[in-house]
């Protein structure tokens, strides 16, 4: 497949993305920062499990982003909310948390290259990624919900939209969708190969979108397998996506090397919760020294073939790395 679906241009837009692959040993840019929005002033949470803040924050977390922006290096957000019910119809309106809050961003003129995470578990009570039918995640009939949430995302300003539902078809679904509605320059970073792992734990916690029935092995992947991942990466390719990630990193660094070795492509690598609040415990309990291990975890990925790391050490590593 190729033009119009393939438009490389899409990641040469503005500085902001043209930086994030800029590249550099311990690239200040390239990496990114997950936050999370929530209605409400006092929406923050601390999750019980993790040693230190990975917090749902107020929908005026443009605030942080703001913070994020002066900094210069982790320019970029993931968002996330909260509003339950069966089919996820809250992710979709213009009034929604993540539609709100990527406007307040815009609004307030921050430079800041906005990727949107689109998926239904965070929106759906049953904490599944896709509707259910029959006692089942439904694939068919979750893509034009993907799809319309991702339009959504675009319409109110977002840079990347970001799928991490693991459905079948929804970066092709996703792809015609904004085409159709002369988003074409809007690029898509695929969750392409997304495990079903443990390390989720602390996140899903704090998003509350642990799943009420079942797991999510229908749709994410089994650990044990890499060649499932390349077939995910190339169907997600060929549908159109423009990155591709995979998730969780530090239990997968070969993963990201056979993709980055297999595909011509930028590849992201998720730094997720758990492995995030390992570190941070044993780091509080004096058992390593934080930064080195930090600093030797992101080149890790980064000698692995992750161009893009996504981190909740990203604040620090901005620190560090500027210290240096
Ligand atoms: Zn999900």
């Amino acid at each position: 497949m190729s033009f119009p679906t393939h438009r490389p241009r899409r990641l040469r837009r503005s500085e902001a993305l043209r930086g994030w692959f800029e590249r550099r040993v311990l690239p200040r840019r390239g990496l990114s920062i997950r936050c999370s929005c929530a209605r409400g002033r006092k929406s923050a949470r601390k999750l019980a499990p993790c040693p230190v803040s990975i917090n749902s924050q107020s929908i005026r977390l443009w605030k942080s982003a703001a913070r994020c922006s002066r900094w210069g290096f982790p320019d970029h957000t993931f968002w996330s909310a909260r509003n339950k019910d069966p089919r996820g119809a809250s992710s979709l309106g213009k009034e929604g948390v993540v539609q709100r809050a990527i406007e307040a961003i815009r609004k307030a003129k921050l430079k800041l290259l906005v990727i949107t995470d689109v998926c239904l578990c965070e929106y759906t009570d049953h904490g599944h990624c896709g509707v259910i039918e029959n006692g089942e995640v439904a694939n068919d009939a979750t893509l034009a919900i993907l799809a319309q949430q991702a339009l959504s995302h675009a319409r109110a300003g977002a840079d990347i939209v970001a799928p991490s539902d693991m459905m079948d078809g929804r970066v092709g679904a996703i792809r015609e969708t904004l085409d159709e509605h002369k988003f074409e320059n809007i690029a898509i970073l695929s969750y392409a190969a997304k495990y079903c792992s443990g390390f989720y734990g602390p996140f899903r916690e704090a998003a509350q979108s642990a799943p009420q029935f079942g797991d999510r092995r229908s749709y994410q992947m089994d650990p044990g397998n890499v060649r499932e991942a390349l077939k995910e990466v190339e169907l997600d390719l060929e549908e159109g996506a423009d990155m591709v990630m995979v998730k969780p990193a530090l239990a997968y660094l070969d993963v990201i090397r056979r993709v980055r070795d297999a595909f011509d492509v930028p590849v992201g690598a998720y730094n997720v919760s758990g492995e995030y609040a390992m570190v941070k415990a044993a780091a509080q309990k004096g058992w390593l020294d934080e930064q080195r291990v930090v600093l030797e975890i992101v080149t890790g990925m980064q000698r692995a073939g992750a161009e893009i790391i996504l981190t909740y050490h990203a604040k620090d590593v901005a620190r560090w790395v500027k210290a240096c």
